[in-house]
């Protein structure tokens, strides 16, 4: 009687390193691919510590490093970077240092891609227009490197079937998380839509290319009144301005299941986290509810004095 075979041991999946699950980042959003004046890659982090949870957000700001602490994670991928412009101190009595503080004292890495994610195939404007149902056409401003034409930043897209702008702008403000913010409309409402460019984050820069495109509306955020009047005295591209923080959240899923995808191809014993924490900076909105009336506005004599706390836009109660 033959010898009954052992059964094969299944491999028992393991923590990979931080050094090996920064490399696939890497991989995913190759540092050199950033801009200049970026600071992207390893805030903080022991290369070998093993990782089991990452979490994946968009602003490095406490409320996420302490979601963090509390997940048991021992990696935070953000796509805004901490320290942008440098620093001299990492003191914990600054918000900044009080990050870092947070972290090592919990043994948690961050790690940091930003414009090497915006302008990554698939990016952060791909995650925006894929949140949107949006058929992606191609990059809004080519990276020249990439021989498939797929890099970039922004995307030009289509609508499945055109849509008024006001109908498109609900379908934006339906789909991207909610935001104290919103979404707000520069154009006729009534316009029909039926290509669109979109950039996740600031995008009033691209307003050229966006003319360029031909496209009937654009889906960016952080618009400024003077762009915006240009952009729509020039001609009538419709504009949707989103929370920053919501033009980008979408890439957090998308670049989770990435890392997860690559975590399935080395057996790692790996839990990818999304953040739902809200961190764009805007607090509340209150929508005007009075028509503009010029005879309605106080007269300097009965305007408040500046040591005052009372004024117009106090009486919702709000801090000023
Ligand atoms: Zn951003």
């Amino acid at each position: 009687m033959p010898p009954v075979p052992s059964p094969v041991p299944s491999p028992v999946p393991s923590a990979p390193r931080l050094s090996e699950v920064l490399a696939a980042l890497d991989a995913l959003w190759p540092p050199e691919r950033a801009e200049q004046w970026d600071a992207v890659g390893t805030v903080c982090g022991d290369p070998d510590a093993p990782v089991n949870r990452v979490l994946f957000a968009v602003d490095p700001v406490q409320d996420i490093a302490e979601e963090a602490v509390r997940l048991g994670a021992q990696l935070i991928v953000t796509h805004h970077p901490l320290y942008l412009r440098g620093t001299t101190t990492v003191a914990a009595g600054t918000f900044k240092g009080r990050v870092v503080h947070t972290l090592i004292k919990n043994d948690i890495a961050l790690h940091v891609a930003h414009t090497n994610a915006d302008s990554a195939d698939p990016g952060v404007s791909d995650a925006l227009a894929g949140a949107l149902d949006l058929r992606i056409l191609g990059p809004l401003v080519p990276d020249p490197t990439d021989p498939a034409g797929r890099r970039g930043l922004g995307r030009i897209c289509e609508l499945d079937h055109p849509a008024t702008l006001r109908d498109f702008a609900a379908r934006v403000a339906h789909r991207l998380p909610a935001t104290a913010q919103g979404v707000r409309i520069a154009g006729d409402p009534d316009a029909l839509v039926r290509t669109v460019a979109v950039s996740g984050g600031s995008g009033d820069s691209l307003f050229d290319r966006v003319r360029a495109a031909g496209v009937d509306a654009f889906v960016t955020a952080d618009l400024r009144h003077h762009p915006v009047s240009e952009a729509t005295q020039h001609s009538p591209l419709g504009l949707i301005d989103a929370a920053h923080w919501a033009t980008e959240w979408p890439w957090c899923e998308q670049a989770a299941a990435q890392l997860d995808e690559v975590s399935d191809r080395h057996g790692w014993d790996l839990r990818v986290h999304v953040s739902k924490t809200v961190t764009d900076p805007w607090s509340a909105h209150q929508a005007s509810t009075v028509p503009y009336a010029p005879s309605a506005t106080y007269s300097t004599a009965d305007a408040p004095s500046s040591s005052s706390s009372s004024s117009p836009s106090s009486s919702s109660g709000a801090p000023n």
